[in-house]
């Protein structure tokens, strides 16, 4: 996935490029804006790599857009938000006739996270079938349009959610491609591992046809992603398991892999430094997010116990739903810690 904002042609054809050499079959761009789309129309002409646009926040945009690429995803929650107006049928429809008249594949880009309130109402304490419900509705959704051409993601950032929804998904519509990937893995070696552990309990039982690494990386390693991949697919094609560690318990820091969105270069850098001053409480049962941006950062953390989402000047800090406070990019690690010290005395500093 391309990291540099759309808008930097120079910038986002070079990374794509990068993606392309180390092996990557399709590179993913972000597009959340007109400006955005018209930058993609140069990019395409720079670029041999394949390419897929998400269309998170402005579905209308795919128009603009299906010209230049191969692949539209689409997360059924984030439609649920934008033209309520309009049913899903119909936004769906929508969407299904841009890429049907552009030869462009749909995916639907299911997240733990980011569900439409109607199934977890219907799925209370249940996010894996709350996300694998949305998922068989929206490929209903599609059969009925006559819309073929299309894949299923499933991804959350604890790999045993990955494996538990795309297990379930996979016994209900077995035909259906699916594109595998754990969302938000974070920074090496934790992101490689747990995207290992997720990919090591699914591909050997014949499920998976695509896969996305999702790692915290600089804009210069970005197509490391790439290489871990092919990496994890040549050890299981050749019998070679790692051993499984049990990320179910203790201190577990999750940041997104970065993309177009992040307004300020710090975050993989505030990653590192969060990572580095948590690693006292690394027994605690603990999840700590840290996300690179206020499109997703403010729903994305809502599940940690803390939570940090990057502004352009300042860093916002949460406590599961609650919002602490923004902070100055130095001085939110020391507010940081003071709320970890508070936490862990609270839960009686118990490790587990
Ligand atoms: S949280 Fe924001 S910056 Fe990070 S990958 Fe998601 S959209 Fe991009």
């Amino acid at each position: 996935m391309c990291a540099t904002p759309t808008r930097d042609i120079e910038a986002t054809s070079a990374q794509a490029e990068a993606l392309r050499e180390a092996g990557a079959a399709l590179v993913r761009v972000a597009v959340d804006s007109a400006r955005d789309a018209k930058a993609l129309a140069e990019i395409r002409q720079r670029t041999g790599a394949a390419l897929v646009v998400d269309l998170q926040e402005h579905f209308r945009l795919a128009e603009q857009v299906a010209p230049y690429v191969d692949k539209l995803r689409y997360n059924p929650g984030h439609l649920h938000h934008h033209a309520r107006e309009q049913s899903m049928r119909d936004k769906v429809a929508y969407l299904a006739d841009v890429a049907g008249s552009h030869d462009c594949a749909l995916r639907i880009g299911v997240n733990c996270g980011s569900v439409a309130p109607e199934y977890e109402k219907r799925f209370p304490g249940d996010s894996i079938g709350a996300m694998v419900s949305c998922a068989l509705d929206h490929c209903q959704l599609l059969d009925d349009l006559g819309f073929q051409n299309y894949l299923v993601s499933l991804k959350d950032s604890d790999p045993g959610s990955v494996v538990e929804g795309n297990r379930r998904f996979a016994s209900e519509r077995p035909e259906v491609p699916l594109h595998l990937g754990v969302t938000e893995a974070g920074l090496l070696p934790d992101g490689e591992i747990k995207t290992r552990i997720a990919f090591e309990q699914l591909i050997p039982h014949g499920i998976g046809d695509t896969i996305r690494v999702s790692l915290t990386l600089p804009n210069e390693r970005k197509h490391e992603e790439v290489r871990i991949g092919h990496a994890i697919l040549e050890d299981i094609a050749h019998g070679r398991f790692r051993s499984v560690p049990d990320f179910a318990g203790g201190l577990n820091i999750i940041s997104c892999p970065s993309c177009s969105r992040v307004e300020n270069t710090r975050f993989v850098e505030l990653a590192e430094q969060v990572r580095e001053l948590a690693s006292f409480a690394k027994d605690q049962n603990l999840t700590i997010a840290v996300m690179g941006c206020r499109v997703n950062g403010p729903g994305e953390t809502d599940d940690a116990d803390l939570g940090l989402w990057c502004g352009p000047r300042v860093v916002n800090l949460k406590r599961g739903t609650q919002k602490l406070g923004s902070f100055g990019y130095d001085a939110v690690l020391e507010q940081l810690r003071v709320e970890l010290d508070r936490l862990i005395e609270e839960r009686g500093g118990a490790a587990r």
